[in-house]
């Protein structure tokens, strides 16, 4: 065994053994039903000190790389895709001031002791009709005598809802109509001014209760701005390590649920009978090409995930490609997802199909990365305009 697969090896048994996960995967169905979050798995995860593994020796924490993390997230969405979702807001948090430290940059550094300190992180950057995304907010920022803003505005989608302590999010300050300036910093939760909404019913990734947040005049501190940066697309280390971090770790997740549903395939074709052939459908030449071919598919995905994550760990210099390799990486993913549901569907047929299997949860779970930002609609003209225009 490489030195590299043997570490991998030994992370896998040191924050989600086999037991472990298999909990998880009794407790996921328990969680989508029931429509609720997933305590029981975020008290082992911080138990095993998952919610620690970005933070650096320095910081006292293992400092795993992008790489590593993605791995892990790949297990444990095998086993529970929500709770993968869900934690990867927090772990998003914490590579970004990893990352943004390998990089010179220690600015967040204070997330890190934090994190260290059991604060959990989310990320509260979608609101509704804001396709810039991370390029502009609907959401006002209203400066303040001291150097901090009041928050006004929607944030979509905020999973963790239950449980966050800290929130990165961003306004956009329009007090110069000239300047308009995006602001980005963190929210703590105990500020008045934030409530999360009662609604949350959706078709998949039920257990990440990543309800709306709304911000009526919430207030972040001065301190707690971190950058300053004018709308559009404005190169800046804060926003390129989000970008990194936050494609990467979601396609892990879209990756590990698309590992997963080839096994419940596999186990379909083996269990199903066909009168006509005598056999299990295990041995019937059309299913066998069908889950070979969704096999092939899902091949090249994680492959994709360690390339660039290793390339950002080594500090590799992609420059304007850096984009492509990264959305491309998390849009691959997410279809591999969707199709190797849907195959994996085919092959257990009609009790895959059942409420109760495992596989009909998964199939909801995959469609949910559609959502994700870009989607692949937004993110088609930046892949023409690589190869067409100057
Ligand atoms: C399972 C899951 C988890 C996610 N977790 C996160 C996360 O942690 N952090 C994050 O920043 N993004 C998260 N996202 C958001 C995601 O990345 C996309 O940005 C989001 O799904 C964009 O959706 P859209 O394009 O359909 O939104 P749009 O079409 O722009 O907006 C429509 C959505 O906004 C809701 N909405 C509109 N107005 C309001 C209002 N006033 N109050 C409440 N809701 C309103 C609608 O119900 C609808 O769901 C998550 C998405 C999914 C599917």
């Amino acid at each position: 065994m490489t030195d590299r697969l043997a570490r991998q090896a030994e992370l896998a048994e040191r924050y989600l053994p086999d037991d472990l996960l298999e909990r998880f995967r009794d407790r996921a169905a328990v969680y989508d039903r029931e429509n609720r979050f997933f305590d029981e798995d975020l008290a082992e995860l911080a138990e095993r000190g998952y919610l620690h593994l970005f933070v650096p020796a320095s910081h006292g924490g293992p400092g795993l790389s992008l790489d590593e993390v993605s791995q892990l997230q790949q297990r444990l969405a095998g086993a529970a895709p929500a709770t993968a979702l869900a934690i990867n807001m927090h772990l998003m948090c914490t590579g970004v001031a990893k990352a943004m430290a390998d990089r010179g940059d220690h600015s967040l550094d204070g997330v890190l002791t934090e994190a260290m300190a059991g604060e959990i992180f989310a990320f509260g950057i979608s609101e509704p009709s804001n396709d810039w995304v991370m390029q502009d907010s609907t959401t006002a920022a209203v400066p303040q005598d001291d150097g901090g803003y009041l928050l006004r505005g929607v944030k979509i989608f905020t999973s963790l809802s239950p449980v966050w302590t800290r929130l990165i999010t961003h306004g956009r300050d329009d007090s110069d109509p000239q300047n308009p300036t995006l602001i980005y910093g963190f929210l703590e939760r105990d500020t008045p001014g934030i409530d999360v909404s009662d609604r949350w019913n959706v078709m998949g990734m039920r257990a990440s209760q990543s309800r709306a947040t709304i911000l009526t005049d919430a207030r972040m501190k001065p301190e707690r701005v971190v950058r300053r940066i004018a709308p559009g697309r404005v190169p800046d280390l804060l926003t390129f390590a989000i970008t990194s971090n936050f494609q990467l770790l979601i396609g892990s997740v879209y990756a590990g649920v698309a590992h997963r549903a080839l096994e419940l395939g596999a186990a379909g074709l083996r269990k199903r009978r066909s009168a006509k052939s005598g056999t299990t459908y295990a041995e019937v030449p059309e299913s066998r090409t069908r889950l070979a071919d969704a096999h092939l598919d899902y091949l090249a995905v994680p492959a994709q995930l360690q390339a660039y994550s290793r390339d950002f760990d080594e500090l590799a210099d992609h420059g304007a490609r850096w984009p492509l390799l990264l959305v491309s990486a998390r849009l691959n993913a997410a279809t591999a997802a969707r199709r190797c549901a849907e195959t994996a569907l085919m092959c257990t047929s009609g009790s895959g199909f059942d409420d109760d299997h495992e596989l009909s949860r998964l199939y909801r779970d995959a469609t949910a990365g559609l959502f994700h930002p870009p989607s692949a609609d937004a993110a088609r003209p930046m892949f023409a305009a690589a190869l067409l225009d100057d």
